[in-house]
């Protein structure tokens, strides 16, 4: 994609008008009166048509409604389970190694035919700084960054301690997000 070069103007010589900043102020409040009047006739719209859904204010009524992140959003680290049932976690410790403030730690096991699967897998969620390191470095597409918003904060930092059980996500669940990032490995910048 091209880059779009914006120039700016330096050593430009300004008027006595532009010099006064009056035309910056005015053009400011504009802007602002414009949003606040979008605004307040939403809100007016709102209280008169409950439900109307082609309203222009921002605003999102959380929890009555909600807004889903678009694929490229990076939120609670997951753990992908398979349609097999199975964690698609080989326990190969990369997550672990690639995560910056540690957060991450593995204890591999293996399986009666040979496979390779996590025993413990624990994120400590107090310190995780949604970087998506781990995800990257996974070479099996077994941990992803969710579009989870909801379920980030507690009052009890104990519950932020999540074991493999609160990680395991059904892979169909993530499809948004496994195909965004199979899009990223090819190349494909869709966002
Ligand atoms: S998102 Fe970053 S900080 Fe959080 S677990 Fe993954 S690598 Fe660690
Ligand atoms: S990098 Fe992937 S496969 Fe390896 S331990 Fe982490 S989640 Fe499991």
């Amino acid at each position: 994609m091209a880059t779009k070069i914006k120039k700016i103007r330096r050593n430009v010589t300004l008027t006595l008008w532009e010099q006064s900043y009056v035309p910056e102020i005015l053009r400011g409040m504009y802007i602002t009166l414009e949003h606040f009047f979008i605004n307040l006739w939403g809100l007016i719209l709102e209280f008169a048509w409950s439900g109307r859904e082609d309203r222009k204010i921002a605003t999102v009524y959380y929890p009555e409604e909600s807004v889903t992140p678009p694929p490229a959003y990076r939120g609670r680290p997951v753990l992908v389970l398979g349609a097999d049932g199975n964690e698609k976690c080989v326990a190969c410790g990369l997550c672990e190694a690639a995560c910056p403030p540690q957060c991450i730690s593995i204890i591999g096991a293996e399986r009666a035919n040979g496979e390779r699967y996590p025993l413990r897998y624990t994120l400590d969620g107090t310190r995780c700084i949604f970087c998506g390191r781990c995800e990257e470095a996974c070479p099996k597409e077994a941990i992803v960054m969710s579009d989870d918003w909801r379920n980030l904060c507690e009052y009890d930092r104990s519950k932020m301690i999540y074991e493999k059980a609160d990680l395991l996500v059904p892979e169909e669940k993530l499809a948004g997000r496994l195909a965004f990032i199979r899009d990223k490995a090819f190349g494909k910048d869709r966002y």
